[in-house]
């Protein structure tokens, strides 16, 4: 697919052809890398930030956030709730911190996840940008996939959505990822769909700098405005819900035709628009869920969006009202495995 049948496929209006896409992209899934969906039990372990994304609503200027970060006994009470449920991974995520007692804590811990389940749980990391030396002690230590999300492709743009400096710098953020790859992992990158001033070209682009960085995993979701960030301010700028939830699938879908055995995450981010939103995009062609681990006390203060799903469910109701719409939707779980990217596995 060249950049002009990406276009087309974005912009696909009518719904029996975009009915069709969904179908091609479901089968190609299938056919490359099977029928099944990886659970990833997602603990979302702190929302304290260093970055200032005009988008996010944990973003370090915003005063009302209660910051909070997970001891080490409650993380390892979410990571046992998802071993012995039959999740194979955990995600543990956070906002951004540099500092050499997070870097460190987060390597003991990974030892410690690892030691308690017998190797059986596969980690994924998404703490952000860190040094080479951060991803490797890291890697080492356990974590063996790692999700950066670019946020867009287009430099112009990447500025219109972070302040210009050091901290946010894209050819930075760039490095990071590419990092990540020379130290072993599984790289997972993504952007946010229906940002103001974003246009079709832009996000045809993102799926084609997807393939360029030859990515194993891709989580992408709508862009949901937060009222207390700088971005904000545009959102009559933005396409109807129903448009970026559309937009989102029509994503999922082209980037399943472009790279057909990668991992795509089904994300929340989609069940804000549509409670169905993670099925409709598995069948689309996403293949991995990231139901939510957070203890219930913390999913207020993580509200990188608003109107969150699931804010006050605990881990074992996001389990079972997942598992019940999965099986309901015909979709098939891969318990206890691991569900790398066979992209990755191939190379
Ligand atoms: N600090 C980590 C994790 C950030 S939160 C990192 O930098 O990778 C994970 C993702 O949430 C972000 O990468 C961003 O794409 C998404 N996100 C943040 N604010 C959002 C919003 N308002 N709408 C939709 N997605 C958002």
């Amino acid at each position: 697919m060249n950049r002009n049948d990406i276009i087309e496929i974005l912009s696909l209006s009518g719904p029996d052809s975009i009915t069709a896409l969904y179908a091609k992209a479901n089968a190609l899934k299938i056919s490359a890398i099977g029928n099944k969906v990886y659970l990833r039990g997602l603990i979302e372990f702190s929302n304290i930030c260093c970055k200032n994304c005009y988008y996010c609503g944990i973003r370090r200027d915003n005063q009302a956030v209660n910051r909070y970060e997970l001891n080490d006994k409650e993380i390892l009470t979410a990571v046992d709730f998802a071993w012995k449920n039959g999740y194979g991974s955990v995600v543990l995520q956070s906002g951004e911190q540099q500092s050499a007692h997070f870097t460190g804590r987060i390597t003991r811990l990974l030892h410690e996840i690892k030691a308690y389940t017998g190797n059986e749980i596969g980690i994924t990391l998404s703490c952000g940008e860190q040094t080479a030396a951060t991803y490797k002690e890291w890697f080492q230590a356990g974590a063996h996939r790692y999700l950066l999300r670019i946020e867009t492709s287009d430099k112009e743009l990447y500025y219109r959505l972070h302040p210009n400096d050091e901290k946010h710098s894209f050819d930075a953020r760039l490095s990071a990822i590419r990092q990540l790859r020379i130290e072993g992992y599984q790289v997972g990158t993504g952007v946010m769909i229906g940002l103001p001033f974003q246009t079709i070209e832009h996000l045809a682009d993102d799926l084609l700098f997807f393939q360029s960085m030859d990515i194993d995993m891709a989580g992408m979701g709508p862009y949901l405005e937060h009222s207390q960030t700088p971005l904000y301010q545009y959102r009559h700028l933005l396409p109807s819900p129903k448009k970026r939830l559309e937009l989102s699938l029509k994503m999922v879908a082209a980037l399943r035709l472009l790279m057909p055995d990668i991992n795509i995450a089904a994300t929340t981010a989609l069940q804000v628009l549509h409670p169905a939103g993670r099925e409709m995009a598995v069948f689309a062609g996403a293949n991995i869920i990231m139901p939510n681990m957070t203890l219930p006390e913390f999913r207020p203060d993580y509200l990188i969006y608003e109107h969150k799903p699931g804010v006050s469910d605990d881990a074992a109701l996001s389990k079972s009202k997942l598992e019940q719409n999965l099986y309901c939707a015909g979709i098939t779980i891969g318990y206890g495995e691991w569900g790398d990217s066979q992209h990755f596995m191939c190379v």
